[in-house]
């Protein structure tokens, strides 16, 4: 924070909102530790919860890629569309009573000069015959796409890894170790905080066959889709 003070008046919003957070107003923002912190304390055990409930070969931990906005133009990203889109392919793969917990988040790709927006979805309930043809969809479509479909074996930890709100980036990210995070550099950390002045850090939960309402995360049900047609 007194980083962002020193970068300039245009952060000063930014410090302002996180300085006014208060026990009985809290502000709601996704870059306030405070506030990220108790969200992801209320939601992480009831969704560890839900997918333990799942035997182990009906659960996965699925990371995939869903659009790209070069630097400058992350306003462009509507996490309502973006969300809605996922949303229908997962509909339309036939996951049927299946339930997909997990959080959208941003990575910066300094080399790029671009962000990718991605999600990690823990999913509980998942035969095998939808995850092929959801998989077979990932491979046709342009985005979104598979980047990693692994097994939840560990649902506190790897959900845990789904619901973050990153102020940071990993340039060298493509080595086989796991890259040192660094501050996002001040030309992108505007743009992001404006961008998360959009959301609420429950906007940025991705659910399907599940609703997050009043603090707590409960089962949908499930009506058939309109517009499936594939
Ligand atoms: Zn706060």
């Amino acid at each position: 924070m007194q980083r962002w003070r020193r970068y300039g008046t245009a952060y000063e919003p930014h410090v302002a909102a996180v300085a006014g957070c208060k026990a009985d107003k809290k502000c709601q923002r996704c870059y306030c530790a405070e506030c990220t912190g108790r969200f992801r304390e209320t939601v992480l055990p009831q969704a560890v919860a839900l997918l333990s409930n799942y035997p182990d070969e009906e659960r996965r931990f699925v990371t995939l890629y869903l659009a790209r906005f070069p630097t400058g133009e992350l306003g462009h990203c509507d996490l309502k569309r973006e969300s809605q889109r996922l949303r229908m392919m997962l509909a339309r793969s036939d996951i049927g009573s299946a339930i997909v917990f997990g959080g959208i988040e941003i990575a910066y790709l300094a080399a790029d000069r671009a962000y990718v927006l991605h999600a990690h979805l823990g999913v509980g309930g998942a035969s095998a015959a939808p995850r092929k043809k959801l998989r077979k969809k990932l491979r046709k479509a342009k985005v979104p796409r598979a980047m990693d479909d692994r097994r939840l074996g560990n649902p506190l930890h790897q959900l845990s890894y789904s619901i973050k709100f990153p102020l940071y980036h990993r340039p060298g990210q493509s080595g086989a170790n796991k890259a040192r995070s660094y501050p996002l550099p001040r030309s992108v950390l505007l743009e992001v905080l404006q961008w998360y002045d959009k959301q609420k850090p429950e906007g940025l939960l991705f659910l399907y066959g599940l609703r997050w309402a009043g603090g707590s995360l409960k089962p949908t049900p499930r009506k058939p889709v309109a517009a499936d047609i594939s």
